[in-house]
Parts: structure tokens; sequence; C-alpha cells
């Protein structure tokens, strides 16, 4: 079969294909969505697991993807999640497989997924407090996630990664602490900065607490040297901690972006292809697919789908506008 990449008019090639699977969620977290939750895409919209597959699977076979990670939305809410990882992952050349999720639930999914051959799990954890949690996420639901990683430890999906951001004037104190009680569990932690990506458009870039004031707070309490690992086309910057060897990361989307080393590539809970995070357009799957399209067909409209990738988000620029979807729809 012909493998022809993922190539954008920048020379860029992605292989890290990021999959919505709802775009529905259990915790409304405040820099993400309304607490009244959002209009959810209607059912018949939704592609199904089939659906899924095939697409998962042309990109694999046929335009070179090599890691397939499963997002949202929250992932864990998808009743066919374990039944898409077996499938992804019996896949050849085999991608590997991870989710990022809130990891509600997953002290009870997560011996299943990983015997799925799910290889790893980001789970998204902003502070370690109970209260604070509550106010973030407007669920009192700490003590799920805390055995979540728990149990996706126990069942070896390591490393587990954890995702922070920071909001200020809540937990933006909070950078010390979290690290410390990561690293005493063994979780590798990474701050994100705010982006704009939230549903309401409260973003403010005078507001967000940026990646230069996290790695100072963290300075306070930790010795912080450049990681030796070469980052290639990783979101986060690495930092050993006292020495290592364990790390900490930074994904400076906003005051550091690293848009020219970005080898990513989405695909929606409703089959739409989007180049980038922050793309206006997208590209329709969907309806090919039910439209009876073969897989090479489908696969042109994906490599086309590529060549309108910009050179970088561009939110520092004037005219910046934030996308229509919000993070939770496009799978973060
Ligand atoms: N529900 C899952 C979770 O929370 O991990 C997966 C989807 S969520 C949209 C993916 C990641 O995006 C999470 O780590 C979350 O913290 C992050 N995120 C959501 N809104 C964001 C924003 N406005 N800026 C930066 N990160 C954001
Ligand atoms: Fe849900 Fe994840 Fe958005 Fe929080 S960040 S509301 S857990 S989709």
């Amino acid at each position: 079969m012909r493998t022809e990449p993922l190539l954008d008019t920048f020379g860029r090639v992605a292989t890290d294909l990021r999959v919505s699977l709802t775009d529905r969620c259990n915790l409304r977290c405040s820099y993400c969505m309304p607490a009244e939750g959002l209009d959810w895409l209607p059912g018949e919209e939704v592609l199904t697991d089939d659906e899924v597959v095939r697409l998962i699977t042309i990109g694999v076979e046929r335009l070179g993807v090599r890691e397939v990670r499963f997002t949202g939305g929250e992932p864990l809410l998808r009743r066919g999640l374990p039944d898409i990882v077996r499938r992804t992952a019996a896949l050849r050349p085999r991608p590997e497989t991870s989710i990022t999720t809130n990891a509600l639930g997953l002290s009870r999914t997560a011996p299943a997924l990983a015997e799925a051959g799910l290889d790893r799990v980001n789970v998204s954890l902003d502070t370690v407090r109970r209260e604070d949690f509550a106010t973030i996420t407007r669920r009192d639901r700490l003590h799920d996630v805390v055995a979540g990683l728990e149990a996706a430890t126990a069942a070896g999906l390591t490393p587990v990664k954890v995702n922070a951001v920071l909001l200020r004037g809540v937990n933006d104190g909070q950078a010390p602490e979290l690290l410390r009680w990561c690293l005493e569990r063994g979780y590798a932690l990474r701050f994100i900065e705010q982006m704009p990506l939230d549903a309401q458009h409260q973003w403010s870039r005078l507001e967000m607490v940026t990646a230069e004031e996290i790695l100072e707070s963290l300075r306070t309490e930790f010795l912080l040297e450049p990681a030796e690992e070469p980052r290639g086309s990783a979101p986060a910057e690495l930092f050993a901690v006292d020495g290592g060897p364990h790390t900490v990361g930074v994904i400076a989307s906003v005051t550091r972006p690293f848009c020219g080393d970005c080898d990513r590539v989405r695909l929606t809970a409703d089959g739409q292809v989007r180049n980038c995070l922050f793309a206006r357009e997208e590209s329709d799957l969907r309806t090919a697919l039910r439209g009876g399209a073969d897989d090479d067909e489908i696969a042109d409209r994906w490599r086309v789908a590529m060549l309108g990738k910009r050179a970088g988000h561009g939110i520092d620029d004037t005219s910046f506008l934030q996308p229509v979807r919000p993070m939770s729809a496009i799978g973060g």
C-alpha cells in the first residue's frame, strides 16, 4: 500500500494524530467551558466506532501516522473506547496509543484500557487542594482523579503525565506544591499556558500565567536546569529537577510558540480534520466517508487538508481570531 505522508507547505510532516471521541464532558473547567456546558453535537453527527477506526487506519497505513492520542471532551465517556484502542493498537505499523483525560472513572477502566493496548495516559489536574479543584472544575471530584492516577500507574500506563493549567488568583501560587506532589508519586508534571480556546472567550493575554512566571515560582523551591533529552517536536520544554532524573515541563504555546516543529493533526468527533488547534477552517471527512468514498480518496482529501496549515497560530497578531469551536470540541 502506498504511504504518502501528511506534508504541509512549510515542510512539516504530521505523524501525531489527536482524535476527539466526544465533545461532552463531566467536568466544567472554567478555562474550557461554561458552568451550564455547551450544545453538544447531535448523536448522528458523531462518528461511529467503526468510522473512527477506519479513519485512524487510513492515517496509519496510508499517511504515516505513528502516534494516536484519544481526547475530547472527555474520552472516557465514550463507551467504545477500549474497543477503539484495541483496534488501533492492532494496526501495523503499530502506533503508540495514549489518552488525555480528566481521569474520572479511570480507577475502574485503567486495567481494561491497558489490556486493550493503551500505552500511556496524560491526566489533567490543576491543583491538589480539594476546594480549589471544585472551584476550577465546578465539581467536587478531586478524590476520583487521585484514584484514577493511582490506577493508571498500577495498570502500567506509564510514564503517567499530569497536565496543569494555572489561573491567576486561583492556583497560580501552587506550582511548587503540585510539582512536589507529582514527584512523590512518580508522575511527570507539565504546565500548560492558558490559551484562547475557551468557549466563553474570556481568555486574556494580560491575565494569563506565563511560562516565565511558572518557572520563576518553581525556582523558589527547586533547582531547574534544561533537560538533556532532545525536545524534537514535543511541545513541552523540559527541565531536570534538583539534578534529575525527574523532570518538569512547560508548554508555552502562547509566549514561546513551537509551531515550526509541529507534527500534529486533529480529527474532531464529527469527522473534521483540523491541521492546527487554532485553525479557522476544517476539512469534512465524514461526508466523504458516509458518501461512499474509498480509502484512497479519503487519504487524498486528508493530505489536501494539510496544505492549508499556516506557519504559526498568530495569537500575538492583531488580526488573530479565536477559532469558532472551543478546545473541548476540537480535541485538546
Ligand atoms: N477532558 C480531557 C482532559 O481534561 O484532559 C481531555 C480534553 S481537554 C480539552 C485537553 C487538555 O486541554 C487538558 O489538559 C486541559 O487542561 C487543556 N485545556 C482546556 N482548555 C484549555 C485552555 N483554554 N488553555 C490551555 N489548556 C486548556
Ligand atoms: Fe472537560 Fe477537559 Fe474541558 Fe475540563 S479541560 S471541562 S475535563 S474537556
